[in-house]
């Protein structure tokens, strides 16, 4: 239906409208400001202050701008002495209970209320001071937790910090309490917040226009005015919120706020990306390269480290050949440092041999999705999510791993009342407020698929036009199909049959159905079959190429999707043309002036076997902490114990820079400028919010120098002279220009300088494969690797905590997250601690068929029975010692998810 345009005057000049616009927006729209207070866009409607207040012609009062709608023919007036003198009378008894202390309070130049009383006049309140009014109760809610602060005195209560919490984290951790004068905002039952289920996002503290709320870590450390403010990309996930980063003037970032008015996170954060930015000031940080003699660490000139480096690169290169060297880009680093790293591979040693960490989290996406569409990515956009009738969540544990999309996530279904499936052995939070929670045994994903598609060929909810006109191989699927019977699939999966119907009638019956996925998916030996399976299920649907629809991959860290578009993958280069394809491979000859070698290169997972074998002799690696995080950690450790020259460039010492010959000190993200793109295809221009440390180079520029000393000249005068070639050379990127990213963010594929980028991928049912069709590819369940027997009785599972990040080099080093959460543990449940005989954070031994670690038991009911949980952030109960280093054999990611474990109480 066509919507109704209204006409109106505001204060006698005529303006058209559309229906259901509110006084506020309208005034908005027309370049009029009006004074708010409790109102705040997208977040906050609640009438309470009335500050708005307008007159409309014919009202027998005064109106509040905010929640009276336009009706046609409206007459507004939004400048009178009335309003002004209610304005100000209102803002008075506001102020009446307001302590007048903005010369010592954290928020005076960003006070809202502050700025109200500044612009209206008001010295002292004419109304008298209701004593006690809101003087701190005994309760103490908010006084035990590390991250917020809150004084009573000064909150108004104008519930903008509920209504963000309600609305924008979506988890209703704090609401107004009382009644009347004994009004306040507090917790359910006034418990301390921590126990609630507040995961401190602070969008609480963005949203309060007082000095209410603050950041505890943001006390005494300059005031508002005293900062500079850089608009910039979050480091951490891969959701890649827009963040303020607010820097002081001893060059430290005091202070982060999410950015309102873009696509991706409309003013969120998570925890990390609000309070995870203090690792950048830590006086850890490398700031001089680092060569090691004897076994020691000595400080180096540059001009020697580099000289060193390449020499030593060359040495390898001469007597072993280009392919007994490895290098590894980083899925932490922005497009422009993983081009230079891979052409630095391919063009300056002459080797394939080039990856990053993206084939530990969705190298089976890459391929996967590739398989099926011709894409390996996420086919929608994140504000898609609106559109989606049915959201089926498998694998992901996001409201920890990818927080401000599971926020989202929940706000949209807020307000489209979408259905919500989760299946996931560990009962996680978005579980808890799913329609349908589906509590599979790990690695038994492709039998829960299959099941679900099954039911939904035999309850005739495949979408049979489709299938014929934009799909290969039905035919072949639908035999495999057969063998997925309820009895079947539920013996396998250890899933109540009637769940997987409903699952299925849920998921056919969608007008659009959207599937996220996380590693939960991806880190098996059956990691591809996982992701085809995934595709599978949206094709039989068609809940592909539509709006609220497709497969939403959540990337890992904040440039996995960019590290792999970059070519830091041994099989592709840019835009993921193959090097094994002679076009691509002359096209990149020309402009690099080499020639280039065309056979694919080694996995990451395959470096230590090769060096163990001897055929690996030498590893470049950028920004990469191995040694931490690869599965089998101590096979790793002993692989890479065996080259004969070894190099890192990375921000603090870490596990993997320990090992190395040379060291070389690097910028870090809130020091780069540069792309990161992020789980929706989409490229985001980072800004550097701090100068970065003397004595450190960016990553880029480091691989250069030691390109050029190597004998093959890599020279670029900034980041966007290297955003501008990538453009140049890679089809889907060739819109992509620094000149537009300054202006906005653009999603790939983006054709040419004028393409607007692209939201959907594969509409109309054109997919990017050669015969433009969607690919089934029948898929037989295999189980794991390593299952539970009478040695090891317990499935041990992996992955990420809401407080920490991957290998903990920056998180641990930002002390009110390594405060709140300081060591591992592992998850148990209920019954198999009691059969266990183990408590509550009794320490306990992890024990698999590679190694043991001891840590403290967390007895849980989130883990199936059968099933442990436990994090892989912490060194000294690294996870990735038990971990099974076993891999999927085309995608070569290992099966982090599944490997036999047994648990003993240490005796103390
Ligand atoms: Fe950063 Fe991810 Fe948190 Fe957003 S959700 S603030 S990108 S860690």
């Amino acid at each position: 239906m066509a919507e109704r345009i209204l006409n109106i005057k505001i204060n006698d000049k005529n303006y058209k409208v559309k229906e259901g616009t509110t006084i506020l927006s309208a005034c908005k729209q027309a370049g009029i400001t009006i004074p708010t207070l409790c109102y705040l866009e997208d977040v906050a409607k609640d009438a309470y202050c009335s500050i708005c207040v307008v007159e409309v012609k014919g009202a027998k009062s005064l109106v509040r701008s905010c929640i009276a709608v336009i009706t046609e023919g409206m007459e507004i007036t939004t400048d009178t002495d009335a309003i002004y003198e209610t304005r100000k009378m209102n803002l008075e008894l506001i102020l009446a209970n307001h302590p007048l202390d903005c010369m010592t309070c954290e928020k005076a130049g960003d006070c809202e209320l502050q700025d109200l009383a500044y612009r209206f006049g008001i010295k002292r309140s004419r109304f008298l001071k209701e004593e006690d009014v809101f003087s701190p109760p005994s309760e103490t809610s908010w006084d035990s937790n590390p991250f917020i602060r809150m004084e009573r005195s000064k909150c108004i209560l104008c519930k903008r910090c509920t209504e963000a919490c309600a609305n924008q984290a979506v988890l209703e951790a704090i609401a107004i309490s009382g009644r009347g004068i004994k009004a306040q905002v507090s917790t359910p039952f006034n418990r301390p917040l921590e126990e609630t289920n507040c995961q401190f996002c602070a969008v609480c503290v963005q949203a309060c226009p007082t000095g209410a709320l603050v950041e505890k870590t943001r006390i005494a450390k300059g005031r508002i005015t005293d900062f500079k403010v850089t608009n910039t990309i979050c480091a951490y996930c891969g959701v890649g919120c827009n963040l303020e980063l607010y820097t002081d003037k001893n060059n430290d970032i005091v202070m982060a706020k999410g950015l309102y008015g873009n696509d991706v996170n409309k003013g969120r954060t998570c925890v990390k990306g609000r309070f995870g930015h203090e690792y950048t000031n830590s006086k850890e940080r490398l700031t001089s390269p680092l060569i090691k003699e004897n076994g020691k660490f000595r400080k180096a000139s540059w001009e020697e480290a580099i000289k060193y480096t390449a020499k030593k690169i060359k040495e390898v290169k001469d007597k072993y050949g280009a392919d007994s060297i490895g290098v590894l880009g980083s899925s932490r680093c922005p497009n422009e440092d993983n081009y230079v790293v891979q052409k630095f591979a391919r063009a300056a040693i002459g080797t394939n041999n080039v990856d990053n960490c993206a084939r530990l989290c969705h190298s089976s996406t890459v391929v996967g999705l590739g398989m099926a569409f011709g894409a390996g990515a996420a086919t929608n956009s994140i504000d898609d999510m609106k559109d989606s009738d049915v959201m089926f969540v498998i694998g992901s544990n996001m409201s920890e791993t990818h927080p401000v999309m599971a926020q989202n996530l929940k706000a949209q279904r807020k307000k489209n009342r979408a259905k919500l499936i989760v299946c996931d052995p560990r009962c996680v939070s978005l579980a808890k407020e799913a329609d349908i929670y589906i509590p599979h045994n790990p690695g038994t994903d492709v039998a829960l698929l299959n099941g679900i598609m099954n039911q939904i060929i035999e309850q005739g909810l495949e979408n049979k036009e489709f299938i014929k006109d934009h799909t290969v191989d039905y035919e072949e699927i639908k035999k495999t199909l057969k063998g997925y019977d309820l009895e079947t699939v539920s013996k396998i999966t250890g899933v109540d049959k009637n769940l997987i119907k409903k699952a299925a009638e849920f998921y056919g019956k969608a007008k659009s159905a959207m599937i996220f996925y996380t590693m939960g998916i991806t880190q098996h030996t059956t990691g591809v079959d996982n992701v085809v399976s995934v595709a599978n299920m949206a094709l039989i649907t068609g809940n592909i190429g539509k709006p609220g629809a497709g497969i939403m991959a959540l990337r890992g860290q904040a440039n996995v999707q960019g590290s792999c578009d970059m070519g830091a993958l041994p099989n592709v280069y840019t835009g993921y043309q193959k090097v094994d394809d002679p076009i691509a491979q002359e096209k990149f000859e020309k402009a690099w002036g080499v020639k280039l070698p065309n056979k694919v290169g080694l996995a990451v997972t395959e470096f230590a076997d090769k060096a163990i074998k001897g055929e690996l002799k030498a590893v470049y690696a950028m920004g990469e902490n191995p040694l931490m995080t690869e599965a089998d950690v101590k096979h790793v450790r002993a692989g890479f114990g065996k080259l004969d020259f070894f190099a890192t460039q990375e921000i603090f010492l870490s596990e993997t820079g320990e090992m190395a010959d040379v060291v070389f000190p690097a910028s870090s993200t809130y020091e780069k400028d540069g792309t990161f793109v992020n789980t929706e295809r989409r490229v985001q221009w980072l800004r550097p919010a701090r100068n970065k440390p003397d004595g450190t180079k960016h990553d880029w520029q480091i691989v250069c120098e030691i390109a050029t000393a190597m004998g093959y000249k890599m020279e670029y005068e900034s980041t966007s002279v290297i955003t501008d070639e990538i453009a140049s050379l890679t089809p889907s990127y060739a819109g992509i220009l620094h000149r537009r990213l300054l202006q906005s963010s653009l999603q790939w594929p983006c054709l040419d300088d004028k393409h607007p980028g692209t939201k959907i991928l594969h509409t109309n049912g054109n997919f990017k494969r050669p015969d433009g069709k969607g690919k089934f590819h029948a898929i037989s369940y295999k189980p794991a690797k390593e299952l539970p027997d009478k040695n090891y009785p317990f499935i041990l599972t992996t992955g990420r905590i809401l407080y920490h990040y991957h290998s903990g080099n920056e998180t641990r080093r930002v002390k009110v997250l390594n405060d709140f959460v300081p060591r591992n543990y592992v998850e148990i449940s209920v019954d198999d601690s009691a059969k266990l005989g183990i408590k509550d954070k009794e320490m306990v031994k992890v024990s698999t068929r590679r190694g043991s670690i001891e840590l403290e038991a967390k007895i849980s009911e989130r883990p199936k029975n059968g099933v442990v949980f436990m994090s892989f952030h912490f060194s000294e109960a690294n996870a990735n010692v038990l971990t099974n280093g076993v891999f999927d054999p085309i995608s070569k990611i290992p099966e982090y998810k599944v490997a036999a474990c047994k648990i003993e109480l240490v005796k103390k």
